[in-house]
């Protein structure tokens, strides 16, 4: 019985083309905007580099570390 196996699988073989890398875009919380980089609390919080600016004065008290408006707690800079 001659049955006639067609396989052929348009696009099989070219896979790894899609697996280019894509930055990570996260979403701030506040500004709901996507950056490719953002400030990371514990608990989850994002915030863009944008809203940090804008809110350093509250978030920050000595430059050196933010505090998270979420939960409170301190996050350092550059220690991500
Ligand atoms: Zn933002
Ligand atoms: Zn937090």
């Amino acid at each position: 019985m001659p049955d006639s196996v067609d396989e052929r699988k348009p696009g099989q073989g070219t896979g790894y083309r899609e697996r280019r890398k894509k930055a990570r875009m996260e979403p701030c919380h506040w500004c709901r905007a996507t950056a490719p980089f953002v400030w990371h609390c514990r608990c989850g919080l994002r915030i863009c580099q944008t809203c940090m600016d804008e809110n350093f004065w509250g978030l920050s008290c000595n430059g050196i570390t933010w505090v998270c408006p979420d939960c409170g707690d301190q996050n350092g800079f550059g220690n991500q």
